[in-house]
C-alpha cells in the first residue's frame, strides 16, 4: 500500500496546476495521469487564448511546460488510471489504479470531461486535421473555408455562430428537423447569413487524405446518401464528465458533474474537485487553472487544520 499526503487525479491544466500549488507547499503530490497525459488540450493543435502566450502555443507544448513546472516543485506523475475509489471510510482515502493501491490524506479530482464522439470512420484519425471539438480553439484555422457543425443543441448553435467569424459558410447538420437548443440561440443561428441547416441528417463517414476533404451524409427520412466536399467538421453532440468512478462516493448533478462548495470541496471533506469535471459552463484552460488553484490552496489549509475551512 502506497501512502501519500495529496493525490491528484488527472493531468490536464487543472491537475497540473493543483500539483504545482501543492508541490510549492512542500507536500510532494502524486498526480495520476489518466489515460491521456495532459487531458483534452493535448489534442488541441493551437491554444491562442491562454494568457501569456501572445503568439499562441500548441496544446502539447503547454501541457509539457505545465508538467515541467509541477515536477520542478516536487510533483510525481504516475502514468496510470484510477479505476476505483473509496472516499467514504477516509481519510485516508483509498484509490486503486491498474498498478497500485494508494492511501491519501487529501484528494483533488481533476479528471475532466470528454467530448462525445460520433463513433464513425475517419473521426478519430482526423482529430486536429479538420475534425475538431472546439470552435474557440480551432475556428481561426478555417478562415474562408466551408465547415459543418454536427449537433442541434446550445453548444452547436453557439460554436456555429462563433465559427462564422472565420469560416465562409457554416452548415449545421442535425439528426432531426427540430433544434434542441434554446429559442434565443436557435434564433441567432437562423438569423445568421453564413449559417444554413441540413435537417434529418447524420454524418456516416469523414473522408480525407491527411486532412478532411469530404463527409458522407445520410438523410434519415429518405435514406439518401450524399458525399459532401468540406474543409472542417466540428462536432458538438455533448460532453460527459469523467466521473463514473466516483459514483456513490460524492454528490454529482444529474449529468454527472461533481458538485463542489465555495471551497472547491466535494460533499466529502478532504476531497476537492476542479476543472471540467465540475464545470459544465466555462470549460476554458484559464478557468480550470483558476479552479485548481483555489482547490489546492484550500486543500493545503484543510490538511493543516480541517476546522479552519468554513
Ligand atoms: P446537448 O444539449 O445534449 O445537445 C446535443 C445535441 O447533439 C442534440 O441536438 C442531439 O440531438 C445531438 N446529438 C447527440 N448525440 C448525437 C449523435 N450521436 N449524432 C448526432 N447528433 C447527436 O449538448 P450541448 O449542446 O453541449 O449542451 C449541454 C448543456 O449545456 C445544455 O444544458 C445546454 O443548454 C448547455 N449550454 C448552454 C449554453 C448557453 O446557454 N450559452 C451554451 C452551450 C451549452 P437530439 O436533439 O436529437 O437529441
Amino acid at each position: 500500500m502506497r501512502k501519500e499526503e495529496v493525490v491528484i487525479v488527472g493531468s490536464g491544466p487543472a491537475g497540473l496546476t493543483a500539483a504545482l500549488y501543492i508541490g510549492r507547499a512542500n507536500l510532494e503530490p502524486l498526480v495520476i495521469s489518466g489515460n491521456q497525459l495532459g487531458g483534452q488540450i493535448s489534442i488541441t493543435w493551437e491554444v491562442e487564448n491562454y494568457p501569456g502566450f501572445p503568439e499562441g502555443t500548441s496544446g502539447p507544448e503547454l501541457v509539457e511546460r505545465m508538467q515541467e513546472h509541477a515536477e520542478r516543485f516536487g510533483a510525481e506523475i504516475l502514468v496510470d488510471e484510477v479505476i476505483e475509489v473509496d472516499f467514504n471510510s477516509g481519510p485516508p482515502f483509498r484509490l486503486k489504479t491498474h498498478g497500485e493501491e494508494i492511501d491519501a490524506q487529501a484528494v483533488i479530482l481533476a479528471s475532466g470531461a470528454s467530448p462525445k464522439r460520433l463513433g464513425i470512420p475517419g473521426e478519430e484519425e482526423m482529430i486536429g486535421r479538420g475534425v475538431s471539438f472546439c470552435a474557440t480553439c480551432d475556428g481561426f484555422f478555417f478562415k474562408d473555408k466551408d465547415v459543418i457543425v454536427v449537433g442541434g443543441g446550445d453548444s452547436a448553435m453557439e460554436e456555429g455562430i462563433f465559427l462564422t467569424r472565420h469560416a465562409r459558410e457554416v452548415q449545421i447538420v442535425h439528426r432531426r428537423d427540430e433544434l434542441r437548443a434554446s429559442d434565443r440561440l436557435s434564433q441567432r443561428a437562423r438569423e445568421n447569413d453564413k449559417i444554413s441547416f441540413i435537417w434529418d441528417t447524420v454524418v456516416e463517414k469523414i473522408n480525407g487524405n491527411g486532412t478532411v476533404e469530404s463527409v458522407q451524409l445520410r438523410n434519415v427520412k429518405t435514406d439518401m446518401v450524399e458525399e459532401k466536399p468540406i474543409d472542417g467538421v466540428f462536432i458538438f453532440i455533448g460532453h460527459y464528465p469523467n466521473s463514473d468512478i466516483y459514483e456513490g462516493q460524492i454528490d454529482m448533478d444529474d449529468r454527472g458533474y461533481v458538485l463542489v462548495d465555495d471551497n472547491m470541496m466535494t460533499t466529502v471533506p478532504g476531497v476537492f474537485a476542479a476543472g471540467e469535471l465540475m464545470d459544465p459552463r466555462f470549460r476554458q484552460i484559464a478557468t480550470s487553472v483558476g479552479q485548481a488553484t483555489a482547490a489546492a490552496m484550500v486543500c493545503e489549509k484543510w490538511l493543516e487544520d480541517p476546522g479552519s475551512i468554513g
